[in-house]
């Protein structure tokens, strides 16, 4: 079974995911990690989202993993755990422009579909329901504000100990959502058949 939660930035989609993946027992898929560590490695690399042909030849030498660990899917870059390095507000925004081209696209494709091969799982994202999953059993589609949602972020990372200003923070996921809304290829948009 595969159960998708797609909606935009800050809405709770890896809270209520994580929540039900437990309830159900089966995994949970944070695929927004995984554009979090392309932009991670790009970043390390020196890479310019600008420069589409420089990232489609960088990709077949990334070493990029995930590994299914006690109910949820760690994302591994060079075998090493990227969660403590991608939860800010800067990956966040690079992500959002890492994931416009369609190498990138089309190389995390891959990876997402491998994942469910191991078995049921939640995946939340922004085109689980439409692109990667689109026969999925259950799809549900997450909104709230564009405040409450920077809010939630805010207090996210406060408590994460990171300095934020909540005006930079909806500002900056506004920005993120448009992008991530009007890009062409698998915009954050409910599928048809999405709760
Ligand atoms: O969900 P999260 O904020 O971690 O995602 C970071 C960025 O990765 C999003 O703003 C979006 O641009 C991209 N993303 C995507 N497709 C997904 C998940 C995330 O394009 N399935």
């Amino acid at each position: 079974m595969i159960v998708t939660i797609d909606g935009p930035a800050g809405v709770g989609k890896s809270t209520v995911g994580r929540l039900l993946a437990e309830r159900l027992r089966i995994a949970f898929l944070d695929t927004g990690a995984l554009y979090r560590a392309v932009a991670l490695a790009a970043q390390w690399a020196g890479l310019d989202p600008r420069d589409q042909a420089v990232v489609e030849a960088w990709l077949t030498r990334i070493d990029l993993e995930v590994s299914l660990r006690g109910g949820r899917f760690a994302v591994l870059l060079e075998g090493r755990e990227v969660e403590p390095f991608i939860r800010n507000e800067q990956i966040g925004s690079l992500a959002s422009q890492f994931s416009a081209l369609a190498p990138v696209r089309r190389f995390l494709l891959e990876t997402q579909q491998n994942a469910a091969r191991l078995g049921d799982l939640v995946a939340e994202g922004r085109d689980m329901g439409t692109v990667v999953f689109p026969r999925a059993e259950a799809k549900f589609f997450l909104t709230a504000t564009d405040q409450a949602r920077a809010h939630r972020r805010w207090l996210q990372l406060r408590e994460q100990g990171q300095e934020a200003d909540e005006a930079a923070v909806l500002a900056e996921l506004r920005q993120r959502d448009q992008r991530d809304e009007s890009r062409a290829l698998s915009p954050c948009v409910p599928a048809p058949d999405a709760v």
